[in-house]
């Protein structure tokens, strides 16, 4: 008889967005004329810039003839985006980064789970807590996380690194073993940020160990600060020891058209091997490429027009994190995130427990949110507010908490 992947049974159910899903339902039940504000869910809400559907509307009708019908495309990505990527979010920064270390794909969340494919099932997997869970769930289906303890919310063979208030969210570097290391920047869900200092200590740490730094920086476009960096591939020694996974979800808007992007440098080696040809034969054999309309819009983004309204939809949601930010901190509230990220992490007042406090912004100013405790056990004490509502929302829902919490 067939056989299960018995790792899968070790999995808790995903019990945060359900759970939010529930409350928001049962209270939607008993105040039905209640207009509830929902800055809970990390999805965006502006729609395509006009330079992105313009390209896909021009690509699509390529298709529909006989000279620019595409079929089956290359499983890296075309050349016309992947020089695009290179030549726009690395080289203009003066970063090495050539095209052919560039795979397209369907989302920074696949590459993300589908990434362990290239590891041994014994490696040592370190994670930030709190975290984005796709890090630790693909890891456990793997085999990499040993069991789940209810008790602690925690795996037995991960290593959590916390991510407090007093390191400013940014992991200390782990005293035991680890292998496969999981960074997030900017951070979902702290929106915190890491200086090059702090990156340049992880990319020797894993140089010095044979560790791989698996660095996501889907929420690049949220960098405000001139002087942090955008790419792990900025800090010198990268290249080899670390992937980078992107994503024109957040950047352009793409999380319902898919595009993303990883960075596997030609000379990241482990054991011998090449992570870039092992990739690329996980890729070319699991994966076969995003769809070419979709690969003209992505590439629509870095056209002159197309720059131009990304940085208008991305400062639309910056003012949004700033009016959040200020709103809350005049409400008393302890406020970090939101500056080079759409995420903004706030502290509950006077040590509430994070579902309690997401009960009462629901139920007392009609804010959903969701609680830092779904992500981690160092989420506890902590509510993440997202930036990606619509101006209107944000303003309004600063003032509802302001006079909630007067
Ligand atoms: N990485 C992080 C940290 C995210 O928060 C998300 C989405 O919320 C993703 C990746 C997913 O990106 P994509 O839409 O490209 O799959």
């Amino acid at each position: 008889m067939i056989q299960i992947n018995q790792n899968f049974r070790k999995l808790p159910g995903s019990y945060l967005f359900s759970e939010i899903a529930r409350r928001v339902a049962d209270y939607s039940r008993e105040e039905p004329d209640a207009a509830l504000i929902r800055l809970g869910i990390g999805d965006v809400t502006r729609p395509l810039i006009p330079a992105v559907t313009r390209a896909m509307a021009e690509a699509v009708a390529e298709m529909g003839t006989p000279g620019g019908f595409h079929g089956y495309g290359p499983e890296q990505g075309y050349d016309f985006l992947r020089q695009a990527i290179a030549a726009h979010d690395y080289q203009a920064r003066g970063v090495q980064v050539e095209p052919g270390e560039i795979f397209v794909s369907d989302g920074a969340k696949s590459d993300c789970g589908n990434i362990g494919d290239v590891f041994g099932p014994d490696n040592v997997v370190a994670v930030c807590d709190p975290v984005y869970p796709v890090y630790v769930d693909s890891n456990a289906m793997a085999g990499r996380a040993g069991e789940y303890d209810p008790a602690t919310g925690r795996w037995t063979r991960l290593v959590y690194m916390p991510c407090t208030r007093e390191n400013g969210f940014v992991p200390a570097i782990p005293e035991g073993r680890a292998d496969m290391i999981y960074l997030c920047f900017p951070n979902n869900p702290t929106g915190a940020m890491a200086t090059r200092a702090q990156l340049k200590a992880w990319v020797d740490y894993a140089n010095a160990h044979g560790s791989v730094i698996l660095y996501d920086s889907a929420y690049e476009a949220f960098i405000s600060q001139p002087e942090l960096p955008h790419s792990i591939f900025e800090i010198e020694g990268a290249r080899t020891c670390a992937i980078e996974f992107r994503s024109f979800s957040k950047t352009a808007g793409f999380t319902g058209t898919r595009c993303a992007y990883t960075v596997v440098p030609k000379e990241l080696e482990r054991e011998g091997v090449s992570l870039h040809a092992l990739w690329n034969r996980r890729q070319t054999t699991k994966f076969n490429g995003v769809p070419y309309v979709v690969q003209r819009g992505a590439e629509a983004v870095y056209t002159p027009e197309g720059q131009e309204q990304v940085r208008e939809t991305i400062a639309y949601y910056q003012r949004n994190a700033q009016v959040i930010r200020d709103g809350l901190e005049q409400a008393g509230l302890e406020v970090y995130g939101g500056v080079n990220a759409p995420y903004i992490w706030v502290r509950t007042p006077d040590g509430m427990d994070s579902w309690d406090f997401f009960d009462l912004l629901l139920r007392r100013a009609h804010v959903v949110t969701t609680p830092g405790a779904g992500f981690g056990p160092s989420g506890e004490g902590y509510i993440r507010v997202t930036a990606f509502g619509g101006a209107e929302e944000a303003v309004q829902a600063v003032e509802r908490i302001q006079s909630v919490l007067k």
